[in-house]
């Protein structure tokens, strides 16, 4: 069996093969850096990390490139809120972002690109795309693709120019020769970061950035190409319009991969409507591994459904796993499988395992199977199984979660649990002594806990605090 991937671009799946035998390079576009991550980033996060260790597990080497688009209007905007310069805001936002991601157990990308890092490649490719009669510049330092000068525009999407600007808000610019062009190149307004180039003084438009990363690090074309649904279009299709008319190689993506997109409880989690979840709150609660397993619950492509009903059988699911390698010594399992049905059954797992991994990452068929090993792993140690059957079949169970990217283990969401009502308490009395003015011992708390790895953030609604 082989892999097989559904390609956006074709609607088919059939078998994954890479470029260059042996490696795969992926790249997945990453989030712009002006707020908190929320819990869809890390759904899509963990979507790819799968994807990322399912090729590794079956011997590829993967090139995972990720960007941060740490330059855009948003944080332009959000800096000025917070009077911080939009650099700052990007780089503790980037900063979050690793921390948090590692905390899902996220692998780390191979490279993470930024767009202010790229500006000579992104020059580059501008330059080239004009020279070609795929852009041009207009009055005001703007760069606008020519989109009827790429007649493959809409591939991915599946829709027509005149399709797409009925369905777009699009914003009239008498400047652009049709509605759907796009800007490549902004020119600076007064007090914007701003890069020099042949067109004024300006910065990238958000698509660029992803073609010229993956034209600088991964090359003309590459295999697997990722994102959430909701960037099929305009995003995705733009990539393609800029990279295949610079390159004048097709396809940019061997494999077009999307995630299906998270809904709060039926509703789209949205700023507006105030109902984001961040990545943190979600740690906080001691959730990382049974949001994981929630995200694993539905195939990646299928919409997921964020409640507290979905969030308690994720952790009841969870729980049953990790149930049975509770009390496993990777030092007592044998390398070879002992002659017992318990191992046989632990082998017919993996493979069953893996023929649904290979069926466009079937992950909830995958699991189910897991389920089952940890079923016949409990009866059997209870049925007095020999020692090594049972370690060998723990330690299949581990290997597979791994592959999954679960750890099973149990001890931090423990601690985490345990902690909580003290440290809560803490909290209590220092708001106490604060009322009282005894900044002295108030502020010995916040050090004594920031030394324990808790930080105490006092906001105006009173003090919260969350695990370093
Ligand atoms: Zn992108």
């Amino acid at each position: 069996m082989t892999l097989r991937l559904t390609d956006t671009r074709t609607g088919e799946q059939r078998p994954f093969e890479p470029i260059e035998p042996g490696v795969v390079r992926m790249y997945v576009c990453g989030p712009t850096v002006y707020d908190d991550a929320h819990i869809g980033h890390a759904m899509s996060a963990i979507v790819f990390d799968v994807l990322r260790r399912y090729l590794e597990y079956s011997g590829y080497r993967v090139i995972h490139a990720q960007n941060f688009t740490d330059v855009d209007d948003k944080i332009i905007q959000r800096a000025a809120t917070l009077g911080i310069e939009p650099r700052e805001l990007a780089e503790r936002l980037i900063e979050d972002w690793l921390r948090d991601t590692a905390r899902l157990n996220v692998k780390p990308a191979t490279i993470y690109p930024r767009a202010t890092q790229e500006i000579d490649t992104i020059i580059e490719m501008i330059k080239g795309l004009i020279a070609e009669g795929h852009a041009y510049a207009v009055e005001g330092g703007d760069v606008f693709f020519r989109v009827d000068s790429f007649p493959g525009y809409g591939k991915l999407s599946h829709r027509s120019l005149d399709e797409m600007m009925a369905g777009a808000r699009i914003e009239v610019d008498p400047r652009k020769e049709n509605p759907m062009d796009f800007a490549l190149w902004k020119g600076a307004k007064p007090g914007e970061p701003a890069w020099d180039s042949p067109w004024g003084p300006g910065r990238p438009g958000w698509h660029i950035e992803c073609s010229a990363m993956i034209y600088r690090h991964l090359g003309d074309r590459i295999d697997i190409h990722g994102g959430g649904a909701d960037l099929i279009f305009p995003h995705h299709e733009n990539e393609i319009a800029q990279s295949e008319a610079f390159t004048d190689q097709e396809p940019l993506a061997r494999f077009w991969v999307h995630n299906g997109l998270l809904q709060l409880g039926g509703e789209k989690m949205s700023k507006s409507l105030g109902n984001l979840i961040t990545i943190r709150e979600l740690l906080e609660r001691g959730d990382g591994e049974a949001f994981r397993f929630l995200v694993l619950s539905s195939h990646y492509r299928s919409p997921l459904t964020f409640s507290d009903e979905a969030m308690d059988s994720a952790r009841r699911g969870l729980a049953r796993l990790q149930s049975a390698v509770r009390d496993f010594d990777p030092a007592t399992a044998p390398e070879t499988a002992p002659d017992h049905a318990l191992a046989r059954i632990a082998d017919e797992t993996r493979a069953e395992f893996r023929a649904a991994m290979d069926d466009d990452l079937n992950t909830p068929v995958a699991l189910s199977h897991l389920f089952e090993l940890a079923r016949a792993i409990n009866r059997e140690r209870d049925a007095g199984a020999p020692a090594a059957a049972v370690a060998y079949a723990q330690s299949v169970l581990k290997e597979l979660a791994g592959v999954l990217g679960l750890t099973l283990e149990t001890t931090t969401q423990r601690t985490d649990e345990a902690i909580e009502p003290f440290v809560d308490l803490l909290l209590e009395v220092r708001a106490e002594l604060r009322k009282q003015r005894l900044w002295d011992l108030a502020d010995r708390i916040r050090v004594r806990l920031g030394e324990l790895g808790i930080r105490v953030e006092d906001t105006a609604q009173g003090s919260t605090w969350r695990r370093e």
